[in-house]
């Protein structure tokens, strides 16, 4: 296998492994996914299916699974390279492979030995696909807020309510599903617990699945939990640990995910716009001669190298287990940004070209404008972000979750860990 050309950029955070994945992903993404993207964006209404057997096939929904559960145990910018590089080519089969990957970093942190034992080799053979169920229709991001409860009937867990916008939905085999276990009035950080909720289990319903505006073929859909009976044997974690274990899931593997997702988009969006202007007649040459036109993608350019070093910086210091939580979420919301303002500025390049089916930017921008919500919206990481700021300067900063989960289930640091 040749060794891809890699941005000079991400030097320092890329071992000869992960360049191998990157090729290995770059090449999947051309020979498998590439011939697919039409198909799939001309089906707004379609869950694709055959694209997450593909990614199991390879594997990869496996990357941050220990080896000696089958896993790749390959660490957290190889699980971005994953991502990212699949993203330029379809940010639905990013997704799809983002939004299982957040479970499992529920399970790992949370899960007991057997829990381990026996779902970690199916999740990293792809065999059992998982998803997260946490927002609900009216609580959005408001975790504390959410009317879905699961109550103790002497034998079981008994869990009824309904989950919004839930990554894999339509295709997930196991779901992490949070519910409120607590009387009202409870601190939120004790009031909800995680369980492990199989698909086809009586009571498991889909909503029919609806076309969005962008990720064709990705299914984020609605799931109802009509008094679906939940053994103790699957309460992930402790009961009321269910808020810890939804947020530290988002903090370390979803923001990180989305953010990975808007690099591979970012990154098409240039380069889209660099061919279109380079091609495109005007006067005696082509639009790419005029010097406002270079003004803008040199824009582009910058806000593309700042966001390639952000994505990779804090992953990289999460592997290297140091304290990133405000990295992570930093990367996650001008990650965000800037795709999103070279995105238009990609649009307005393109002008009306930009708005035919035939030309893929108007497909980039699109799904551009779901990275904006999941893991937690920009008013959210920015909240939070504020709130750590002003916690330091009292002195009542709390662990972050990059330390409190630092060494439980992570990857070494080895290069050689990272196979594909
Ligand atoms: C592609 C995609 C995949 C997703 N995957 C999953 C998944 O796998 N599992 C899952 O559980 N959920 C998932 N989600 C849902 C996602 O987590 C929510 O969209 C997110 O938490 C925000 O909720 P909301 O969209 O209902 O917006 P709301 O929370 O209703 O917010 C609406 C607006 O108000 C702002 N706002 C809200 N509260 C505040 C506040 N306190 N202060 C300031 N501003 C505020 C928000 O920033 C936003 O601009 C996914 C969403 C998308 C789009």
């Amino acid at each position: 296998m040749s060794m891809p050309t890699t941005p000079t950029t991400l030097d320092r955070f890329l071992t000869p492994a992960h360049r191998a994945l990157w090729q290995a992903a770059d090449d999947f993404a051309a020979q498998e996914i590439q011939p697919r993207v039409q198909r799939m964006e001309g089906a707004p209404h379609r869950v694709d299916r055959k694209i997450a057997r593909l990614l199991a096939g390879r594997r990869w929904f496996g990357v941050t699974v220990p080896e000696a559960f089958g896993g790749m145990e390959a660490g957290h910018v190889a699980k971005t390279i994953l991502i990212h590089r699949l993203a330029r080519v379809s940010g639905a089969v990013a997704a799809t492979l983002q939004a299982s990957l957040i479970p499992v970093a529920a399970l790992l942190h949370y899960g007991t030995g057997e829990q381990h034992a026996t779902l970690l080799p199916s999740v990293a053979d792809g065999s059992v696909l998982m998803s997260i169920a946490v927002t609900e229709p009216d609580q959005g991001g408001h975790i504390g807020g959410m009317a879905s409860a699961a109550e103790w009937d002497g034998r079981a867990w008994v869990l009824t309510g309904v989950k919004a916008h839930v990554g894999n939905s339509h295709i997930a085999d196991l779901h992490v599903v949070v519910a409120r276990t607590s009387p009202a009035g409870t601190r939120t950080s004790r009031a909800l617990t995680a369980f492990l909720v199989q698909g086809d289990q009586r009571g498991v319903n889909l909503v029919r699945h609806t076309s969005k505006l962008g990720l064709h073929g990705f299914s984020y859909g609605q799931i109802s939990f009509d008094r679906v009976r939940i053994s103790p044997n699957n309460v992930l974690g402790e009961i009321g640990q269910g808020f810890e274990a939804a947020q530290s899931s988002s903090i370390l593997y979803g923001r990180p995910n989305l953010t990975a997702v808007s690099l591979g988009l970012h990154e098409t969006a240039v380069s889209l716009t660099a061919r279109y202007v380079s091609n495109r007649p005007r006067y005696q040459g082509k639009l790419a001669d005029l010097s406002v036109i270079q003004d803008r993608l040199g824009q582009m350019s910058a806000r593309l190298i700042m966001a390639r070093i952000l994505a990779y910086h804090a992953v990289d210091m999460l592997d290297r287990r140091l304290p990133c939580d405000d990295e992570l979420l930093a990367a996650k919301v001008l990650g965000h940004d800037l795709a999103f303002e070279t995105g238009n500025d990609a649009m307005q390049l393109h002008a009306a070209n930009g708005l035919a089916e035939d030309f893929p930017i108007q497909r980039v921008w699109r799904d551009m404008q779901t990275t904006y919500a999941p893991a937690g919206t920009g008013e959210v990481q920015r909240r939070r972000l504020a709130e750590n700021l002003l916690q330091e300067e009292i002195g009542t900063k709390r662990t972050p979750w990059s330390v409190l989960h630092a060494g439980r289930a992570q990857p070494p640091i080895a290069d050689e860990a990272v196979r594909v």
